[in-house]
C-alpha cells in the first residue's frame, strides 16, 4: 500500500514507519521536525518537512505518491502544555487534522487511521475504559483530539466512501527491539523515560506526583503499551478499513501499573537504583485509567506481545543506554 504517515519523525510514527517499510508498504513521511527528529526516519522513505496547515503542498504529495491511506501521528501530546497553551494544541492537532482531511479530500483520499487518546474520556465513569464509556475530555489536549473524532464522523456521513479507525491509547512506552529508535522528547514529561534518565543520572531523581490516591499503593495506576504493540494495531486496523468505517478502539494491555510498580520495574531493568522524590498530585491526573481493549482484541485479532510492565522498561532501557543523547548524538 502506498502509505502517508504525518509525524512520522515522532516518537510512535517512527516506529510505524519501521514496521511499515519492513512490511514492504511504500511509505512517505511529513512532519515539521516541531517535536520530531529528522534522524528517526530511514534516509530512503520520501520525507517531506511541512505542516500540516500546507493544505495545497499535501495535496501535491498525495497525488504525486499516490497515496491510498493516510495514518495520522502528527501532533502535539502533553496535557500540561495544552493547559498553558490551548489555542496552539487546537490550530495543530484540530485545524491540523481539518486542513489533511481536505487535502485528502481533494485528493480522493479515503482511508485514514487516526492517533486518538484515552484522554478523550476524561475522568472515567467506570474502569475498566470500554469505547461505549462516555467521552467527557478534561483539558485542551483530549478536547483537540475529540473533536478530531467528531470531525471524522460528519465526514464519513457525508461521504459513505470515506473509512476510518480512531485508535485511543493510554500510556505508549518503550523501543523497537533493535534499539536503532525510542522515545525522544524535549521537553521530556513522561514516567517512563523519566525514570530511566534517573536511572541514568542524565537528570537528579523523579517525584512521584501524588501518594495519597485511592488505589493499592496510594499512586496513580496507568495502562502501559509497548509502542511496537501499539503501531501493529495500526496495521491490523488499516488492513481492515472498509468504505464507511466509523471505528473506535482502546489500545492498552488491559492491566493498570501503578508509579512504584514502574519504579520498581525500572530498578530490575536497570539494575540501579533510581533517586526517587514523593511530591504533590499533578493536577489532572486520575487516580486510576486502564483499557478494556477486547474490542482490539477481538475485532481486529489485536494480540499485544509485550504483556509485562518489564518488557517495555527494558527495551526503553536499550534504546536510552544505546542512545543517552536521544537522536541528538546519533545524527
Ligand atoms: N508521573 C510521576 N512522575 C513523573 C511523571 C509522571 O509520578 O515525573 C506519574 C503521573 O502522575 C501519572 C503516571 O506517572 O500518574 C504516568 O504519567 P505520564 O506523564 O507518563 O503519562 P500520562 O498518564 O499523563 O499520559
Amino acid at each position: 500500500m502506498n502509505i502517508l504517515i504525518t509525524g512520522g519523525a515522532g516518537y510512535i510514527g517512527s516506529h510505524a514507519v519501521k514496521q511499515l517499510h519492513a512490511l514492504g508498504h511504500a511509505v512517505v513521511v511529513l512532519d515539521n521536525l516541531v517535536r520530531g527528529h529528522r534522524a528517526a526516519v530511514p534516509t530512503e522513505i520520501p520525507f517531506y518537512e511541512l505542516d500540516l496547515a500546507e493544505t495545497d503542498r499535501i495535496v501535491e504529495l498525495l497525488l504525486r505518491h499516490e497515496v491510498e491511506v493516510v495514518m495520522h501521528f502528527a501532533a502535539l501530546t502533553y496535557v500540561g502544555e495544552s493547559v498553558q497553551k490551548p489555542l496552539w494544541y487546537y490550530r495543530n492537532n484540530t485545524a491540523g487534522a481539518m486542513s489533511l482531511f481536505e487535502a485528502m479530500e481533494r485528493a480522493g483520499v479515503k482511508r485514514c487511521v487516526f492517533s486518538s487518546t484515552a484522554a478523550t474520556y476524561g475522568e472515567p465513569d467506570e474502569i475498566p475504559i470500554r469505547e461505549t464509556n462516555r467521552q467527557a475530555p478534561i483539558n485542551p489536549y483530549g478536547r483537540s483530539k475529540w473533536f478530531v473524532e467528531a470531525i471524522l464522523r460528519d465526514i464519513v456521513a457525508a461521504d459513505p466512501a470515506f473509512g476510518f479507525v480512531a485508535l485511543r491509547y493510554f500510556n505508549v512506552a518503550g523501543a523497537a527491539a533493535d534499539g536503532t529508535i525510542g522515545e525522544d522528547h524535549e521537553p521530556e514529561t513522561h514516567l517512563v523515560p523519566n525514570v530511566l534518565y534517573a536511572a541514568m543520572g542524565k537528570r537528579e531523581n523523579i517525584t512521584v506526583f501524588g501518594t495519597d490516591y485511592a488505589t493499592p499503593d496510594g499512586t496513580c495506576v496507568r495502562d502501559y503499551v509497548h509502542v511496537d504493540d501499539l503501531v501493529e494495531a495500526h496495521i491490523l486496523a488499516m488492513n481492515t478499513l472498509r468504505d464507511g468505517d466509523a471505528r473506535f478502539y482502546n489500545l492498552g494491555i488491559g492491566r493498570g501499573y501503578s508509579v512504584k510498580e514502574i519504579l520498581d520495574a525500572a530498578k530490575r531493568a536497570t539494575g540501579r537504583d533510581i533517586p526517587t522524590k514523593f511530591g504533590a498530585r499533578r493536577p489532572g491526573d486520575p487516580a486510576r485509567l486502564y483499557a478494556c481493549s477486547d474490542a482490539a482484541q477481538r475485532e481486529l485479532a489485536w494480540k499485544p506481545r509485550h504483556t509485562s510492565v518489564d518488557e517495555i522498561i527494558d527495551s526503553a532501557w536499550r534504546w536510552h543506554t544505546a542512545h543517552p543523547d536521544g537522536y541528538d548524538a546519533s545524527g
